[in-house]
């Protein structure tokens, strides 16, 4: 049954919603994609899809996610760029074949080299997640505010101030806290 797997969370820009697939790394951490199947779920959803998807394919989808999550944290706190992941990065990008391809709606659609490539589908998650890490795009990478979470996120608001990964999980969750800690603060006659 599939609603048993947790849900993706979805964002715009799709190297960090790959890391996403990973949450609360410091706290009681939720695995987004613990099977192949899943993966290849989330690949469909961000217009990657593959037909299969195995075991040691999934692996090497869990360290590329780790190696972009790890880059992009040092990115955002203008940290030196661990040799490990970039060099995992760079080979996820060397490794795949994909093309973009207008339709004639005029968007931009991605082509992988075969059916059954999640190198190809990676490929293209690594060089979005280089496209970001290298400032070519106009945002800039930040971690979020949540001391469980920590995620890096890419923060394309006007004004470059967003705290949460996400405001409907992160941020919610510490608006709620801090709702709790008022209610403490200035408990109400009637309690
Ligand atoms: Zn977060």
């Amino acid at each position: 049954m599939r609603a048993a797997f947790p849900e993706f969370r979805l964002g715009n820009v799709l190297a960090t919603s790959f890391t996403g697939t990973l949450s609360e790394r410091h706290g009681n951490a939720v695995e987004r994609i613990p099977t192949p199947q899943r993966l290849m779920d989330w690949l469909t959803v961000n217009g990657l899809a593959v037909d299969s998807c195995t075991a040691a394919q999934l692996d090497l989808a869990r360290e590329l996610r780790e190696s972009i999550h790890a880059a992009a944290t040092a990115a955002a706190v203008q940290d030196a760029l661990p040799a490990s992941a970039v060099h995992v990065l760079n080979d996820c990008s060397a490794q795949g074949r994909a093309a973009a391809i207008l339709t004639p709606q005029g968007k931009r659609q991605w082509r992988l080299g075969s059916a059954s490539c999640v190198e190809d589908a990676l490929s293209v998650i690594a060089a979005d997640a280089i496209s970001i890490i290298a400032g070519e795009r106009d945002g800039k990478l930040a971690l979020c505010a949540s001391p469980t979470c920590r995620a890096a996120f890419f923060d394309t608001s006007q004004s470059r101030t967003r705290k949460w990964c996400d405001m409907n999980t992160c941020g919610n969750r510490q608006k709620k806290a801090r709702f709790n800690a008022n209610q403490r603060k200035n408990p109400s006659p009637a309690e």
